[in-house]
């Protein structure tokens, strides 16, 4: 059977280097074993051995083939969900720990690129663009919230003719620019927190799908290949979960989200779509977003499936949202366009939690897991060696089953996400 490789993005075309990790033969025994070598599994792994936990990751494909080698490489402050929405979730107390979490998720982002050096063009900053007047407006006071109530002073809100020098993007009423938050080559940060992993002594298998697993005295987990057996256990497969762990399953929903990268744009192009090299997104439902590669290729992701199926011209389908924003891209030549499944939750918070006092997930980061599935890693090591209360900031978020369960993509809930997406057409 032929080995899956990274999807045919301009990440794969760019990456550094593509180190393999053997398939899982025959028996081995550890303290943890991962299912799944994304940036949930792979930070776990790392945190773990930090602790001094033996650890064994099994990924089914590539390390960082999933979302974590696909995505637009945002690494947005905060959590996916707004504070004053959070306030009324979990109060404001809550609340606090989790803006300061999610702080924290960025620097830890930022932490083990530079502990490990790991090259993977980090920049700062971020513009998040309104897409209506009230979306501007909403924004202004959210600013305002932050620097009242949590002190943070690295955002400012842009009014439309300031932003109008900063992007020659159509349709916008204002934005918010973020100066903590990042952008980087995710694929590279992958594989850099593989390499990572791995030379701090974690074993990495790739091409080790895991078929099942039992808990009983300990818990053994099945590979076509091979056995482990381990004390504990993470379960890390986000929107790639499919059937293994239904148990975990009805909180998330997968979807697929797509990209496309343009041809190298000139300098002055460059610079009239963005002027000071930060990542950008608008306030659809379905978002847009797009940043610059470090070889000035505009990077845009945009559009969404709920069903298996990827369009048959990725780059046509992205295209049409480039285009609405950047008409002056007309005749750009796109050079690749790909796609990838995430999991989004009902409330868009991510959905951490126990199957039993052996056996963690983390998963359903809603478009925000470059920063959060990094924390991830640091709070399930920390659940694993018996600190259970960061874990449990996470896990205490309520996390909404979705009505009908998700493994079928249920036919309401396909809907209801069209209902949301054709609303933004209409803003
Ligand atoms: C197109 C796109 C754009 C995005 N843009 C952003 C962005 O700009 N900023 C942001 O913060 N987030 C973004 N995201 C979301 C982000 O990429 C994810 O939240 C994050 O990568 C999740 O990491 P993960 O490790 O949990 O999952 P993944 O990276 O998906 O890894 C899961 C891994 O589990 C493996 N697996 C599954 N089943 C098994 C099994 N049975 N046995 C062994 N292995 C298994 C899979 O092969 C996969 O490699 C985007 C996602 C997509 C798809």
């Amino acid at each position: 059977m032929r080995k899956a490789q990274h999807t045919n993005s301009w990440y794969a075309a760019s990456v550094n280097l593509t180190p393999e990790f053997p398939c899982l033969r025959g028996e081995d025994s550890t303290d943890v074993c991962i299912i799944g070598g994304g940036y949930t599994g792979l930070s776990t792994a790392i945190h773990l051995r930090d602790l001094g936990y033996s650890v064994v990751v099994l990924e089914a494909n590539r390390v960082g083939w999933g979302a974590s080698g696909r995505n637009g490489g945002h690494v947005g402050t905060g959590q996916r969900a707004g504070q004053v929405e959070l306030e009324k979730m979990v109060g404001p107390e809550q609340a606090r720990s989790l803006w300061q979490l999610g702080l924290e998720a960025v620097d830890t982002v930022c932490g083990l690129i530079d502990r490990f050096n790991i090259n993977c063009d980090l920049k700062a900053g971020d513009l998040h663009l309104a897409s209506s007047a009230a979306d501007a407006a909403s924004m202004a006071e959210d600013v305002e919230h932050l620097q009242s109530r949590y002190d943070y002073n690295r955002q400012r809100y842009v009014p439309p003719t300031e932003l109008a020098q900063m992007t020659s993007g159509r349709g916008f009423h204002g934005a918010v620019l973020d100066t903590a938050s990042k952008h980087l080559h995710p694929l590279n940060y992958a594989i850099g927190l593989a390499q990572a992993a791995d030379k701090s002594g974690a074993r990495i298998h790739e091409h080790s799908r895991v078929l099942s697993y039992t808990e009983s005295d300990c818990i053994r987990v099945s590979t076509a290949g091979g056995q482990i057996e381990a004390r504990h256990l993470v379960v890390a497969c986000n929107g790639y979960l499919e059937k293994l762990e239904p148990r975990a399953a009805g909180r998330i929903m997968p979807i697929n989200n797509y990209m496309l990268a343009t041809e190298p744009l000139s300098e002055a192009l460059a610079r009239q779509l963005i002027r000071d090299d930060t990542s950008m997104s608008d306030s659809l439902f379905v978002i847009n977003y797009w940043r610059l590669s470090g070889d000035n290729r505009l990077l845009f992701g945009g559009g969404e499936t709920y069903t298996r199926q990827f369009p048959a011209d990725i780059k046509n389908f992205v295209r049409k949202y480039m285009l609405r924003i950047y008409p002056e891209l007309i005749d750009t030549r796109i050079e690749y366009g790909w796609g990838g499944a995430l999991a989004v939750t009902m409330n868009r918070m991510p959905d951490f939690g126990r199957l039993s006092s052996r056996v963690f997930y983390a998963h359903g980061y809603s478009g925000h897991g470059v920063p959060i599935a990094t924390l991830a890693g640091k709070l399930l090591a920390e659940v694993i060696s018996g600190n259970t209360e960061r874990f449990d900031i996470m896990a205490n978020v309520p996390s909404p089953k979705f009505p009908g369960g998700t493994l079928l993509r249920w036919p309401g809930l396909v809907a209801a996400m069209l209902f949301y997406s054709l609303r933004d057409r209409f803003r």
